[in-house]
């Protein structure tokens, strides 16, 4: 199923993993999958190493899903360093294996790069590609709600963004926000620049002092006065911590839901415990 047909009917719901590297670390994500499933999420989707790494098991996780028959599952892709030919036979690949939902990006450029040393230098130019070849795929774009980091100006990002979508982006998926006022502010932005179709909000869960805070940072995303100040009060103790950025991260999703989000889109870092006591907490219960 595409996700835009939950999309154009109500709020959607979903997670994010990753491909472990380790059959062991496959093992643990199958586990967590189960407990996701129990939350019934419109749909899964699965990391893809930059540049291709470990493509193999982005695969594998999302055959597994797919498999698994409990939920839909988005794959997401970059062209990085990717050849037309070599594109191709990964996007025949999901195909054959049932994959209709499909997060297209460039991909971050490693030091030293100049381009992407491959045969598409932008998102936009690999999604008009995905939609003249591959018509039946949902495809979805990335989107930056503080700018991304290395567009010259907020002007200029949304200018991409609309060509994202002019060249056949269906929906957007987030990076991840913590303030909800840059959030809306985004959204106004980009509707008066004619983007129209539904924007997904990521969730980045504050679990870990050093990862939420390098996460915001590389990403040129704010981290507003009331993130700063539990790092400030629990940044030395890991427990203590975790317990005040549950807590933080639960009223963010009240507060996003209450501004109105078109879907809520749950970066899990394939921590299914973490992800119960948020959900939970948030009144997004399973069904028992
Ligand atoms: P683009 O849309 O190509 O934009 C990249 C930069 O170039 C921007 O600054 C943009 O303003 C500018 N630009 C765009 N088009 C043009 C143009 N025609 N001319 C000039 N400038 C242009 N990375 C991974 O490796 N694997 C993942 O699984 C992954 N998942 C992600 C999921 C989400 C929800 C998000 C938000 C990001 C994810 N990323 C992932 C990171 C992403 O690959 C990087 O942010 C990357 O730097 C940009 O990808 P993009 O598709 O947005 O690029």
């Amino acid at each position: 199923m595409k996700i835009t047909e939950v999309l154009y009917s109500r709020m959607s719901f979903s997670f994010e993993v990753f491909p472990p590297k380790t059959d062991a670390g496959m093992e643990k994500l199958r586990t967590a999958l189960q407990h996701f499933y129990a939350y019934k999420p419109d749909f899964i989707s699965c990391t893809y190493g930059a540049g291709g790494s470990n493509a193999g098991r982005n695969v594998e996780v999302c055959q597994a899903i797919k498999e698994d028959g409990q939920t839909e599952v988005m794959t997401h892709f970059t062209c990085i360093g990717n050849t037309r030919e070599k594109i191709t036979s990964e996007l025949q690949h999901y195909v054959s294996l049932g994959i209709e939902n499909i997060l297209a990006m460039r991909g971050d450029l490693p030091a030293g790069w100049e381009g992407t040393r491959g045969d598409f230098s932008y998102a936009d130019g690999l999604i008009r590609y995905i939609e003249k070849e591959f018509p039946d795929f949902c495809i979805a774009a990335a989107c930056y709600p503080e700018k991304h980091i290395l567009a010259p100006s907020f002007a200029a990002d949304i200018a991409h963004l609309r060509s994202k979508q002019d060249n056949g982006a269906e929906f957007l998926c987030s990076q991840l926000c913590h303030d909800v006022e840059a959030y809306k502010a985004f959204i106004y932005r980009i509707r008066e620049a004619g983007i129209t179709v539904p924007v997904v909000l990521g969730v980045m869960p504050a679990l870990d002092k050093d990862a939420i805070i390098r996460m915001t940072v590389s990403n040129g995303c704010s981290i507003p006065a009331e993130l700063a100040a539990i790092i400030g009060k629990y940044g030395e103790d890991p427990e203590e911590f975790k317990k005040a950025g549950i807590e933080y991260t639960i009223e963010q999703i009240f507060r996003f839901m209450e501004a109105g989000i078109d879907g809520l889109h749950l970066y899990t870092l394939n921590k299914w415990e973490d992800v119960e006591t948020i959900l939970d907490g948030s009144g997004i219960r399973k069904d028992i």
